[in-house]
């Protein structure tokens, strides 16, 4: 970070790239006739102001993101989940058949997907068996080609946060991007690493409507980071990467807030309390304290055929027993108080075998 520069960084092709340049970009106004894009001037079939294309560096949207989360606009990436988030930015940095990124396994699969599509080596440093990440041996695996390290906090799939200390050093003294993912902030106790993004220019952090907003139908996700960041992954991105429909409903849950408060409220009330009773099962070896929506349950006997046991029973739950660290283990979502009281009556059954 001391020396990081940005246009080091940057694959040197993308420097001078022109973007492509949607007719929409060469005039706002109200009041026009628009002949210029080749929509639909009759309507649209089924009703609503959807033949129009929507506004492709959503202004209004990044403008509520922005207000909500104390940042600037200009810090606010948005991306058809974080998933494009994800791609753009290994595409932004990382070099096919040359770079690498690091991962801190057991973590949330799409870092892997994304670099495997791009042609990016994967090198692992798994997290402690406390959960904690390894800050040595993350330093020794850091070479001239690693241009990305990702966190994810809380962790998926076991639900633990990764201390800011840890990653601001980490960050501090790296010259390539560190992505912070908190796609479960809302339900963490624990700060969230956005007031870092003042000082630290390659950090990126990333969120999602598709959790704690109850959105994941919509595919939008959100990337923040310097305005310097944000301008690059906004000339590489698909010019209309966030539908109209998407960013009109979003702007709608922005302005009811409250909503997503009180599902975050009783969503973080009902893991708690699972949390508890689960520890009571006779069969279950431990559950990981966790900081989002989930939980990470070990048994003590082979994970599978409850997972099928629960299937047959119509609960569809995540195996993760091949995961390091999560022997044994099934990652449930905390659903409705009615869903997992029956979740647990279930499990407690099957147990009983
Ligand atoms: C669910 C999840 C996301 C969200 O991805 P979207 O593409 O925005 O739906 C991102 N990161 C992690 C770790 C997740 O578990």
């Amino acid at each position: 970070m001391p020396g990081f520069s940005l246009d080091a960084l940057v694959r040197p092709h993308l420097l001078h790239m022109k973007p492509y340049r949607s007719a929409r970009d060469e005039f706002r106004g109200n009041g026009m006739v628009f002949l210029d894009a080749n929509e639909n001037n009759l309507g649209a079939v089924g009703g609503g102001p959807w033949n129009r294309y929507p506004d492709p560096l959503q202004l209004d949207l990044k403008s509520k993101v922005a207000d909500y989360e104390g940042i600037s606009s200009n810090q606010v990436f948005l991306g058809n989940g974080s998933d494009e988030a994800i791609d753009l930015l290994m595409r932004l940095v990382c070099t096919p058949a040359e770079d690498q990124i690091i991962v801190l396994p057991p973590t949330y699969g799409m870092y892997r997907v994304s670099a495997n599509l791009n042609q990016i080596e994967v090198v692992e440093v798994p997290l402690r068996s406390d959960l904690s990440p390894d800050l040595e041996k993350i330093q020794a695996s850091i070479t001239p080609r690693t241009k990305m390290i990702f966190f994810c906090s809380p962790n998926n799939p076991t639900g633990n946060t990764i201390a800011l200390d840890d990653i601001y050093q980490i960050t501090q003294s790296f010259h390539g991007l560190v992505i912070l993912d908190e796609a479960y902030q809302d339900f963490s106790g624990t700060a969230s690493g956005v007031p870092l993004l003042k000082e630290l220019k390659n950090l990126v952090i990333l969120r999602t409507f598709s959790k704690a907003w109850g959105l994941a139908g919509l595919r939008l996700g959100m990337a923040f980071a310097s305005p310097e960041l944000i301008a690059f992954l906004t000339k590489i991105k698909p010019p209309y990467n966030i539908s109209g429909v998407t960013q009109t409903l979003a702007i709608q849950a922005l302005e009811q807030v409250k909503e997503k408060e009180t599902f975050v409220h009783q969503i973080v009330t009902e893991r708690n309390r699972l949390f508890l009773h689960l520890q009571t099962l006779s069969g279950v070896a431990s559950v990981i304290p966790s900081q989002a929506n989930f939980l990470l349950v070990r048994f003590d006997r082979p994970a599978r055929p409850l997972y099928e046991g629960l299937l047959e029973a119509g609960f569809v739950v995540r195996d993760r027993s091949h995961e390091l660290h999560c022997q044994n283990g099934l990652r449930i979502s905390i659903g409705t108080k009615a869903e997992n009281e029956a979740l647990l009556l279930c499990l407690e059954k099957l147990l009983r075998h």
